[in-house]
C-alpha cells in the first residue's frame, strides 16, 4: 500500500520558497505529468526510498548515470577511500589519465579526453573547438536533440526558413540563434538540402546517435552513415552527443553498436558514477588544439575531480562486454512485456528501445522523429505515470524520456514493473 506523499508536499512547498519552482533542474517539478516531486532519501540497487516510506523500483537512475543502480558496493568502496584522501586538489591526480585512458581504450574514435563537470560543459566545449578547428561558425542540430543548456544549443526549427534558427528560451540572443540550423532526424534528404546550401559554413553537426531526449528513437538503417558520409564531404566534423548512450547503450558506446566514426564525442552521466562529471574527446589532431596545448580555451576549478574520477572509473570496471548482454536481455524483456501488457488491455502503444534505453510512446504510430514523438497522448502518459508511482515503479515524470533498465534491475523487479504497467494501462483505457 503507498503511503502517501504527505512529507513530500511540505518539502516541496519549503522548496518552492527558496529554489526556482523548488528544483534545480526543471523536469524534476512534475510539471509534464502533473501533481508534485515526490523527494527521496536513500536509493539501494534498483530501488528507491522517499521521505513518506515509500519504495519505488526506480527507472530514472538519476538520469542514466546509475547504470550499476544506487550505491553499487565498488562505487561506494572508491568514494569513500577518497573522502578520506582529499576531496579535491586543483592539481593533476593519476586518477584522471585512468579515466581517460578507459573512455580511449573502449572508443575507437578517441585519442585523447578532456574531462568537465557535466554533459552541457562538453557539448559546449566540443562546439567551441570544432569551430576554432573549422574556422566556421554555423552548426546543425536537430530538433527534439537535447545537448544541455548552452546558448547556441537552446535553438528550435524557424518557420518555413531552413537557416533561421530561434532561442527555445529568453536570454538566448538571436544573433547566436542565428548560427544554429535545426534539422529533422532521420531525415537525410533534408540534412543533404541545407548542405547543398550552407554547407561550407557549416562547422559541425552534433547529433545523439540515438536521441534519448524526445522518447528513444532509433536511428534508421543508413542514417547516420548518410549523416558521417555527407559530414566529411563538406569538412564539417561529426560531433557525437552520447552524454546518454556512452557506455549506456554498448561497451563502445552507440558509435560501436552502429560502427561509425565521430570526430568528436561528448560524454557524460555513466562516466561520473553518479558524481558530476562531463567529457569530450576525439582524435590527437584536434583535441590538441585545446588549451594548454592549444590555443582553444576551456578550463574548470573541479574539473578531473577525484571523487568523480574514482566513481567513474569504478563504474566503467564492472561495465564488462557481459555486463551489457546482461542489461540487453533485461531490457528486452521490460519492453516486451510492458508492449504485450499495453496490448492485451487494448492499447495501441509504440514501443521503441535500444539497449537499456526503453520508452513507450503513447501513440499508435512509428515514432522516428520529433515530429512523430509529439503525436503521443501526453495526457495519457500523465495518468499511465502516476498510476505507476503509485503502484511502485518510478518512472520519468514526462513522456519523452527513456526509461533506464540498470544491472542492479532484477527479473522480478521487471515482472513486477509490467504486472503494474497491465494495471495502470488497463485504467488508461477505461
Ligand atoms: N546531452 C545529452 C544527450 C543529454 O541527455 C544531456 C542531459 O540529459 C546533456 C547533454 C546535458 O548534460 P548535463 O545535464 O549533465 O549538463
Amino acid at each position: 500500500m503507498h503511503k502517501g506523499f504527505n512529507r513530500s508536499l511540505e518539502l516541496f512547498a519549503e522548496a518552492q520558497q527558496y529554489i526556482p519552482g523548488g528544483v534545480n533542474s526543471p523536469v524534476r517539478a512534475f510539471k509534464a505529468v502533473g501533481g508534485q516531486p515526490v523527494f527521496f532519501v536513500r536509493g539501494q540497487g534498483s530501488k528507491i526510498y522517499d521521505v513518506d516510506g515509500n519504495e519505488y523500483i526506480d527507472y530514472v537512475g538519476s538520469w542514466g548515470p546509475l547504470i550499476l543502480g544506487h550505491c553499487h558496493p565498488a562505487v561506494t568502496e572508491a568514494l569513500h577511500k577518497w573522502v578520506d584522501l582529499g576531496t579535491s586538489f586543483g592539481a593533476p591526480t593519476e586518477l584522471e589519465t585512468r579515466l581517460a585512458r578507459m573512455v580511449i581504450e573502449r572508443v575507437p574514435s578517441v585519442e585523447m579526453v578532456r574531462m568537465v563537470n557535466s554533459g552541457t560543459e562538453a557539448t559546449m566545449s566540443a562546439l567551441r573547438l570544432a569551430r576554432a578547428y573549422t574556422g566556421r561558425n554555423k552548426i546543425v542540430k536537430f530538433e527534439g536533440c537535447y545537448h544541455g543548456h548552452a546558448d547556441s544549443l537552446l535553438i528550435k526549427a524557424g518557420s518555413g526558413a531552413l537557416t533561421l534558427g530561434v532561442p527555445t528560451s529568453p536570454g538566448v540572443p538571436v544573433n547566436i540563434a542565428s548560427n544554429t540550423i535545426t534539422a529533422r532526424f532521420n531525415d537525410l534528404a533534408m540534412l543533404e538540402e541545407i548542405f547543398a546550401l550552407e554547407g561550407k559554413d557549416i562547422a559541425a553537426v552534433i547529433i545523439e546517435p540515438v536521441p534519448g531526449n524526445m522518447g528513444v528513437v532509433p536511428p534508421q538503417p543508413g542514417y547516420l552513415e548518410g549523416v558521417r558520409e555527407l559530414t566529411r564531404r563538406y569538412g564539417t566534423l561529426l560531433i557525437f552527443d552520447e552524454v546518454m548512450t556512452g557506455f549506456r547503450v554498448d561497451y563502445h558506446c552507440a558509435q560501436g553498436l552502429f560502427n561509425i566514426e565521430p570526430d568528436l564525442t561528448c560524454f557524460g552521466k555513466v562516466i561520473g558514477g553518479g558524481l558530476p562529471v562531463g567529457a569530450y574527446g576525439g582524435k590527437k589532431e584536434i583535441m590538441s588544439m585545446v588549451a594548454p596545448a592549444g590555443p582553444v580555451y576551456q578550463a574548470g576549478t573541479l574539473s578531473g575531480n577525484p571523487l568523480a574520477m574514482a566513481a567513474g572509473i569504478a563504474t566503467l570496471e564492472q561495465l564488462t562486454p557481459v555486463a551489457y548482454e546482461e542489461l540487453e536481455r533485461k531490457s528486452a524483456r521490460l519492453a516486451e512485456g510492458m508492449a504485450r501488457a499495453a496490448k492485451e488491455a487494448g492499447l495501441e502503444l509504440t514501443q521503441n528501445r535500444v539497449g537499456s534505453m526503453v520508452c513507450t510512446f503513447f501513440t499508435s504510430q512509428p515514432v522516428v522523429d520529433f515530429q512523430s514523438a509529439s503525436t503521443s497522448d501526453t495526457q495519457a502518459f500523465a495518468l499511465f505515470f502516476q498510476e505507476m508511482l503509485k503502484r511502485g515503479v518510478y518512472l520519468a515524470p514526462s513522456q519523452f524520456e527513456a526509461a533506464f533498465v540498470s544491472l542492479a534491475h532484477t527479473e522480478e523487479d521487471i515482472d513486477r514493473t509490467i504486472a503494474a504497467a497491465a494495471e495502470s494501462f488497463r485504467i488508461v483505457k477505461e
